[in-house]
């Protein structure tokens, strides 16, 4: 079969890459000039399972609210008058009860987990080298408050098989050793040996490079303009996507099936077709910094708390990366929360890093309210979707390409993961659909 990947980010990649070796002809169309060079270019780079929790959570809609108008605050909502960032935020409110946030968590830590195995197979097959760290994600708290309600969800990930322990600040610094000028300010943390950490550009990018020599159709440069279809009801079916290709031609290309893997874009390509997505981009920052003292930078993957950001050691440089902000499409740089980051980062660890010369970074996360990604079937019955991955693309993505790979193959992963538009048991994830 012959099927068409719309999209070359970690999740568009990794899904070209299960296809073809499902034996499918598979052609990947991407409108930068290589892949992995929006979202999954320059992200905080953890592979997460054991610290799964959604931003939607029953602690959420307080914190929310006390940010409101904060230049540097964690999560920033900008009111727009904008139809789907109101839906969203409404559909966001609904997923902070405790029953949804336990629902949430039990599904993001399937999928993520299936996600870390298939990756770990990936790596020693196709032999990427992306400055991998296997030394365990260090989450630690300065605000006892934050830290005393961390405990119920590190016991839920306990439950769900997650080795996340929660630990004193002794055990925090013994860890990790770059924290102990900050000993006295930490107030507890939780350790999760089994995470990871390692460069998604790099790793994506080499994907790529791999599955371009296995036969995979990279088109670079192309921007899809819209998908064009027939038939209505059961018979609906897409009939190609329109592209305008890198020498400025606009074509249009068919294929057996179709994948949506168009991050935060999928929602404005699909909505013309009736197909309603609940995305919303959360744009977020990152910092990279050269490490000019190895001794003084962390080298375990770590997240602070106080500040949502997390830090990760990518060979010689240092990744800081966090922070949201829901305000549309918007990919400018905000200097007031790029100094945070850098301000933040220097107090951690002055004496690590070149801090004259930061690399400043944005990127949309495609967030759904749920954090729970779209990974299945439409009405359209050649039409598939794997998107919607908001905060942790990176770690569910090798297992997104593969789930979905499996599902365009007639068959369903058994994970305990509700998979967009398919029936398994009292559980189904319907989409809504508009006339069109
Ligand atoms: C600051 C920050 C930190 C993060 N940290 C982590 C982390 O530590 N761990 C983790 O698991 N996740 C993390 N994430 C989330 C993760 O980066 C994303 O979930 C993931 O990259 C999404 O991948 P994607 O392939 O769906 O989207 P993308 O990488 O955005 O890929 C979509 C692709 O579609 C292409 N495209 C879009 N529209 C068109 C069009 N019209 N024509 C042609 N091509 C088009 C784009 O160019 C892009 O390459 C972070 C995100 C941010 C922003």
């Amino acid at each position: 079969m012959k099927v068409i990947v719309l999209g070359s980010g970690i999740i568009g990649t990794a899904t070209a890459w299960f296809l073809n070796k499902a034996g499918h002809e598979v052609s990947v169309i991407e409108r930068q000039p290589g892949a992995a060079q929006e979202t999954s270019f320059a992200n905080g780079c953890q592979i997460s399972v054991s610290h799964a929790e959604p931003w939607a959570n029953p602690s959420a809609p307080m914190k929310v609210l006390k940010w409101l108008g904060k230049e540097d605050a964690p999560l920033l909502y900008r009111f727009r008058p904008e139809w789907l960032q109101w839906k969203w935020g409404m559909h966001f409110l609904r997923e902070c009860t405790p029953a949804r946030t336990a629902h949430n968590i039990r599904q993001i830590v399937a999928i993520s987990e299936y996600s870390r195995q298939t990756l770990q197979a990936l790596r020693t097959e196709a032999g990427i080298d992306y400055d991998c760290l296997t030394r365990g994600i260090l989450h630690f708290y300065t605000d006892q408050k934050e830290f005393d309600e961390s405990l119920p969800a590190a016991k839920l990930m306990r439950d769900l098989g997650c080795p996340r322990e929660s630990i004193g600040p002794d055990e925090v610094v013994s860890i990790e050793p770059a924290l102990a000028r900050i000993r006295d300010k930490i107030v507890g943390g939780d350790f999760t040996a089994t995470d990871e950490s390692g460069d998604v550009y790099k790793f994506t990018s080499g994907l790529a490079q791999k599955a371009a020599e296995a036969g995979v159709d990279f088109q670079f440069n192309t921007t899809i303009t819209r998908l064009l279809h027939e038939g209505s009801g059961n018979a609906a079916n897409i009939t190609g996507v329109e592209v305008i290709d890198a020498e400025g031609r606009h074509k249009v290309l068919r294929a057996d099936a179709f994948v949506v893997a168009l991050g935060s874009f999928s929602t404005p390509l699909l909505k013309p077709l009736g197909v309603d997505l609940m995305i919303y981009p959360g744009k977020g920052y990152s910092a990279t910094y050269q490490i000019t003292d190895s001794s003084a930078a962390p080298s375990v993957s770590l997240t602070d708390d106080g500040y949502k950001l997390v830090v990760s050691r990518l060979g010689d440089r240092l990744r800081v990366a966090g922070t949201c902000e829901l305000n549309g499409y918007t990919r400018d740089l905000n200097s007031t929360r790029c100094e945070a980051i850098t301000r933040r980062t220097r107090e951690l660890f002055p004496d690590a890093c070149d801090y004259d010369n930061p690399v400043y970074w944005t990127g949309l996360r495609p967030l759904t309210p749920s954090n729970i990604p779209y990974i299945g079937k439409t009405r359209y019955r050649n039409l598939y979707l794997n998107t919607g991955h908001g905060t942790l693309g990176w770690t569910m993505g090798a297992g997104s390409g593969r789930a979905l790979a499996e599902i365009i193959c007639g068959r369903v992963p058994e994970l305990d993961f509700t998979f967009t538009g398919i029936q398994r048991g009292n559980s189904t994830q319907t989409l809504k659909m508009q006339p069109v």
